[in-house]
């Protein structure tokens, strides 16, 4: 038993060891893969429940590294947050977005970008200003932009609100992200400017009749209703979710069951595509 336990222990240092080895060699990397075109953008379409109508698309970030492969964002974004690249990466996924859309537009198809957002961004000296200068550069009109926020980033101290504050008088829209996992967020529904919540897909993906994860998505939806805003449900991936969505009256639709995160050259097809239905 002791060769065992030491066996044992020897792996579990070495499996902490090569993850903290995978840890320092991806933020070492992660400013490297801008400058070497190692990221990319996908947009998955987001639908009016009513009209099934592509209104919006969010970027969701990709990352192949040379060595490892595709890397999930769950994985590199907490690397890029705690090692300040984010705010580098953000500028560069923010210009992106703005670009796709603007270019979007010009050729005919009018749908907002939305683009997640961290809290390190928006602690930054000068999001505002980074933000309306992107707008400015792409030609995308502010109102055309939704950025997508979570609680902790809105609610945490320093600069956030302030700057969520002055976008929104310029017209950019925001939307509280992973709505309902956070928590005493309901006092900042009252006190932010935001136009939309979306439910955590964790309600949604087992979302079916009679479940709690029902009454939690009806509750959300009266709530958000009541203050104004626009509700979406995300992570919808079957025929029951969106009947039950909608007749709970859910504003906007969101998942695998329309389309998973496209690449650049899928969306431009896949947009074509619903245009001449
Ligand atoms: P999120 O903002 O909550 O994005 C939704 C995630 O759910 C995406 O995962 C999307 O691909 C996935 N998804 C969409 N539809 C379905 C569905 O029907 N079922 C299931 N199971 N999943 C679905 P992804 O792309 O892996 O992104 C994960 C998270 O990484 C995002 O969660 C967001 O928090 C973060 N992220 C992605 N791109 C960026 C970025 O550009 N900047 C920042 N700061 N964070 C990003
Ligand atoms: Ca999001
Ligand atoms: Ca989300
Ligand atoms: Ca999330």
């Amino acid at each position: 038993a002791k060769q065992t336990d030491k066996q044992q222990a020897m792996t579990f240092s070495e499996d902490r060891k090569a993850r903290i080895d995978r840890q320092l060699l991806l933020e070492r990397d992660l400013l490297t893969g801008i400058v070497n075109k190692q990221f990319e953008l996908h947009f998955q379409p987001i639908l009016a429940a009513e009209s099934l109508k592509v209104i919006r698309l969010e970027s969701l970030l990709r990352w192949k590294h040379p060595l490892l492969g595709y890397i999930p964002p769950v994985e590199f974004i907490p690397l890029a947050e705690s090692s300040q690249a984010i705010v580098e990466i953000g500028y560069w996924v923010l210009f992106q977005a703005c670009k796709a859309a603007k270019h979007l537009h010009n050729e005919g198809h009018t749908v907002q970008v939305a683009v997640n957002v961290s809290v390190i961004q928006l602690e930054q000296d000068h999001f505002a200003e980074d933000v309306i200068q992107i707008l400015h550069k792409t030609g995308l009109p502010p109102e055309q932009l939704e950025l997508e926020m979570t609680e902790s980033a809105v609610m945490s101290f320093g600069r956030a609100p302030e700057a969520v504050q002055k976008l929104t008088e310029y017209g950019v829209a925001i939307a509280l992200d992973d709505f309902g996992t956070g928590y005493s967020s309901l006092s900042y529904l009252r006190k932010l400017p935001i136009q939309s919540i979306k439910i955590d897909k964790a309600f949604v993906t087992e979302l079916t009749e009679g479940t709690s994860d029902k009454t939690i998505c009806a509750a959300i939806t009266q709530l958000g209703h009541h203050l104004g805003l626009r509700v979406v449900a995300e992570g919808v991936e079957n025929a029951e979710q969106v009947a039950i969505l909608r007749m709970l009256g859910c504003d906007e639709l969101q998942g695998y069951y329309f389309s998973k995160p496209l690449s650049w050259p899928d969306l431009l097809a896949y947009l074509s595509t619903r245009k001449a239905e």
